[in-house]
């Protein structure tokens, strides 16, 4: 067959800033595109593949789940796979998370976790609170709702307008903070724009605080400073609003299942994952709720939305076996050990490239911020498309990466070093030698370019 351009997904994105190879196959840390090319999946994908490629007991576990049943509805009926998925999860997620109501994607659980607490207000008379309060920036997902509650200018201008505004407050970055100098001033910045953005709503009439506990792709792997979820908490509970972590990229990678569990004060509401849970085997992804609050609003008439491929029996046994996998070969661990040998690796090769303004993140979930002045902390300009010029010259070093200016740059930008749990040692110096070798290429081209004129500074 030939195959035409019009028939890939990526038809309907526009023309790409950077060749996308096509993958043929992929076996651990690494793909093989039809040329016969090999890459170290640098990002795992966008932060999904947790457990690595072609996991043999994950794809047992879907063939004898296809067999056996592929498909029956949790609204009429229950099945196996639904009820050993969730005692995983919820064994790993740890208390006070006792119920998991499941979902295919990312946007849809955040989605499922404003409706949830939407349904839960409205049931105990508070219907009221219908607003949000998310950071600037920050990602949520791509559904109408999640794309607003993102904190990301560029998006919020085209579909803004079509969802209920919520109120954005700076986040609690630690490299360009919002205000002050250090990560501590920039967590109380955000906070006290926390507490004025309720006081301004009226506490009676919010919902919810969404947040990253560790970021994601909108602010390259961000880890605020333990103030912020300590205040973030007291403020909530003063004002009577519950808080919503989204941990659709950071569970299972920062060492930790919860990357909110390194924070004894952070004490979430509800927490939202996605991604790893189906680790790209399927599309899987669940809310973790407290059953006193769950039963709660069951007892009072339940929660009703919902979509048809929730709880399906395929994903469930593909996320059994995931699970399983994270905890047999012991991935967290893995996720910690090696996430220190990685981000030791990086820090080095900040000797050697002035283009790494910042390495940050926690265990597997790390960033690399790009600049053109380190003392300045200089954002390239837009025209130099450096983070795309950095993937394409990665490619052709075997190396695939994650990473785009978001925000039209406001925040700077970077690139996300998160491959596979399952790396070994050797394969994370793999990763920093193709690196390494990227930059070095980069470099070359860069003299001419690299006066920080046309970048912004903080
Ligand atoms: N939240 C975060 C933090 C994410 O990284 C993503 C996906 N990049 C989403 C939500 C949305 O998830 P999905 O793409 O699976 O809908």
């Amino acid at each position: 067959m030939v195959y035409r351009d019009e028939y890939f997904q990526d038809s309907f994105f526009g023309p790409p800033a950077v060749a996308r190879p096509l993958m043929v196959s992929g076996a651990g840390v690494h793909l093989t595109d039809i040329h016969g090319r090999r890459y170290l999946d640098a990002s795992s994908g966008p932060v999904v593949a947790n457990i690595g490629h072609g996991n043999e007991r994950v794809a047992d576990a879907l063939a004898h789940q296809a067999r056996t049943l592929s498909f029956t509805s949790p609204r009429t009926t229950r099945h196996g796979p639904n009820a050993e998925f969730v005692a995983r999860l919820i064994d790993l997620a740890g208390p006070p998370f006792d119920r998991a109501y499941l979902c295919s994607g990312g946007s849809d659980a955040m989605e499922a976790a404003v409706t949830w607490l939407r349904a839960e207000a409205v049931a105990r008379g508070d219907a009221s609170r219908t607003r949000v309060i998310s950071c600037r920036p920050s990602y949520h997902g791509g559904t109408l709702a999640a794309l607003a509650w993102s904190g990301d200018a560029t998006a919020a201008a085209v579909y803004g307008p079509m969802a209920v505004p919520p109120r954005h407050i700076p986040a609690p970055l630690t490299y360009r903070p919002a205000a002050g100098t250090t990560a501590e001033d920039s967590a109380r910045a955000s906070v006290s724009a926390l507490e004025s953005a309720i006081s301004d709503l009226g506490p009676e009439n919010v919902l919810a605080f969404v947040f990253e506990p560790v970021g994601g792709v909108a602010s390259g792997a961000n880890v605020p400073h333990p103030l912020f979820f300590t205040r973030a908490r007291e403020i909530c509970d003063a004002a009577g609003v519950s808080i919503v972590h989204d941990e659709v990229m950071s569970a299972s990678r920062t060492g930790r299942f919860l990357a909110g569990s390194h924070w004894a004060d952070a004490r979430p509401d509800l927490v939202a994952l996605a991604k790893g849970l189906g680790a790209g085997y399927a599309p899987l992804a669940a809310i973790l709720a407290p059953s006193e609050r769950v039963d709660a609003l069951a007892a009072a008439g339940g929660y009703t939305l919902g979509h048809t491929y929730n709880a399906n029996p395929i994903a469930c046994a593909a996320g059994v076996a995931v699970l399983d996998e994270i905890r047999e070969e012991g991935l967290l661990g893995n996720a910690e050990v090696q996430g220190n040998r990685l981000r030791r690796g990086l820090e080095s090769l900040m000797g050697d490239h002035e283009l790494i303004g910042d390495v940050r993140g926690r265990g597997l979930l790390l960033a690399v911020e790009l600049v053109l002045d380190r003392d300045r902390r200089t954002v390239p300009p837009a025209r130099m498309g450096l983070t795309d010029r950095v993937r394409a010259a990665a490619l052709d070093h075997g190396l695939l990466i994650y990473g785009r200016r978001t925000n039209d740059g406001a925040f700077g930008e970077w690139l996300m070093i998160s491959p596979p749990l399952v790396v070994s040692g050797a394969e994370v110096d793999e990763l920093l030698d193709k690196l390494d070798a990227t930059l070095r290429s980069i470099r070359q081209t860069m003299p001419r370019e690299s006066k920080p004129e046309g970048g912004q500074s903080p």
